[in-house]
């Protein structure tokens, strides 16, 4: 029961426009609702629904290609009304403004620039054109990009609307070459323990524990307090635009390191075959039950949905599948002997209370949770668990995406020294 997915995804645009050409296409969005209700007009005076578009596109001012996407859509309308039984109603017409819609490098046209950024060209009117930058989500940025220069993608329809009175693109791109695997269907689960100032990560087969990864970007946490603290220094001079600034300075840091560590994430999972990606759901956990400290410090100190989007939809880019586990006692469990126990972890130190092991906390939260997705998703069966391999750690260097590796821990002889040195909370 193998079922791929193709990758379509409607990408989200701010419309930073040149000049004086806002109006321009708020008149065409305008104009976009008249052919709409005029659509219906006729439809309605039954017009043969074949002669509407032409008639429609006669008198309206726009480019003939969205003029008949909106009619189109209008006529869609139309069948719905007839299977509720109210085309007899007074008015399904509206006032306002109603989305252009465009094909690609017809009623609208994308550049990208050598520094990144994506210019957009929208054909409003006929032979009058909204130029402009897009700006937006990182992420949605980044999949744009990577539709304009590689190779397997459509770019596909967009609508150009105004959302709150301000001007957005939204753009359909499909990956036409990759498609997703099914969760159900992997060979190698891996758990990703996200914290505060590290990810942990274990990939699980039906074979044991094939290997460990352990990512410090102790950066991020120090840049994040040193952010922190100054935005309450400019909070309490009441300078709101100095702490906006700031805002917006740590979370492009912030954003940029995730970035990394999310491609780091992936390309390591790669390796191994039929990877599914597990994460736990923290949003299931906020409006219920107190976790305790270390659940608590987690949720505020460390944007964790950014991370797993980011490394959700990077592994899509690379076929591959992600999942989400519930994360009770994923910190307290004995990844050996299952044993569970609020004491069992000690900052960055596990010990069992019933068996002994010790182990780098993190590293087991990640094998249990790489657990719990093996036994929410997967037909096999977790193997037993006698020892676990040496936790390798990298560190992502703030000067860049350098990985040095720094330490390399021997789960034998005990993680206590190494692991509990340092850590300050
Ligand atoms: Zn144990």
């Amino acid at each position: 029961m193998t079922q791929e997915q193709t990758l379509v995804k409607t990408l989200d645009f701010q419309l930073n426009i040149q000049s004086d050409n806002e109006s321009l296409l708020y008149d065409a969005t305008v104009e976009s609702r008249w052919a709409y209700n005029e659509t219906i007009r006729l439809a309605k005076q039954g017009v043969d629904w074949d002669e509407i578009p032409d008639r429609v596109a006669d008198h309206a001012d726009l480019v003939k290609n969205t003029t008949q996407r909106v009619v189109a859509k209008a006529l869609g309308a139309m069948e719905n009304y007839h299977a509720y039984d109210d085309f007899g109603l007074p008015s399904h017409t509206k006032d306002g403004t109603y989305p252009l819609r465009a094909n690609y490098e017809e009623g609208y046209n994308l550049t990208l620039r050598d520094d990144g950024t994506v210019e957009f060209r929208i054909s409003a009117k006929p032979y009058k054109h909204v130029n402009g930058v897009l700006e937006g989500d990182d992420t949605h940025l980044d999949i744009l990009r990577a539709a304009l220069t590689g190779d397997g993608w459509t770019i596909g329809t967009a609508e150009a609307l105004f959302h709150n009175g301000n001007p957005e693109l939204h753009i359909n791109v499909t990956n036409t070459k990759q498609t997703v695997r099914e969760k159900q269907d992997s060979r190698t689960v891996i758990g990703l323990d996200v914290n505060e100032d590290n990810v942990a990560l274990s990939a699980l087969s039906a074979e044991g524990i094939e290997d460990t990864l352990v990512i410090d970007f102790p950066e991020i946490k120090f840049e994040r307090h040193r952010y922190f603290t100054m935005r309450k220094r400019v909070q309490n001079a009441e300078k709101p635009s100095i702490h906006d600034t700031l805002e917006g300075q740590e979370e492009r840091f912030v954003r940029d390191r995730l970035h990394k560590v999310s491609r780091h994430i992936v390309d390591w999972s790669r390796q191994f075959e039929k990877p599914c990606i597990v994460f736990e759901d923290l949003k299931e956990m906020r409006d219920s039950i107190d976790y305790g400290t270390r659940m608590n410090r987690r949720l505020h100190h460390l944007p964790f949905r950014a991370l797993q989007y980011y490394t959700s939809y990077k592994a899509a880019f690379e076929g591959v599948p992600t999942a989400w586990i519930a994360p009770e006692y994923t910190s307290q469990r004995c990844p050996l002997c299952g044993h569970m126990e609020r004491g069992n972890r000690n900052k960055k130190r596990f010990k069992c209370r019933s068996c002994g092991q010790q182990d780098h906390a993190d590293r087991s939260a990640s094998v249990n949770i790489a657990v719990k997705g093996i036994r929410k998703h997967q037909e096999w069966t977790v193997p037993a668990l006698n020892s676990l391999p040496q936790v390798r750690t990298v560190r992502r260097q703030a000067s860049g995406a350098v990985d040095a590796p720094t330490v390399t821990h021997d789960t034998v002889r005990g993680y206590q020294t190494d692991g509990v040195t340092g850590v300050s909370d």
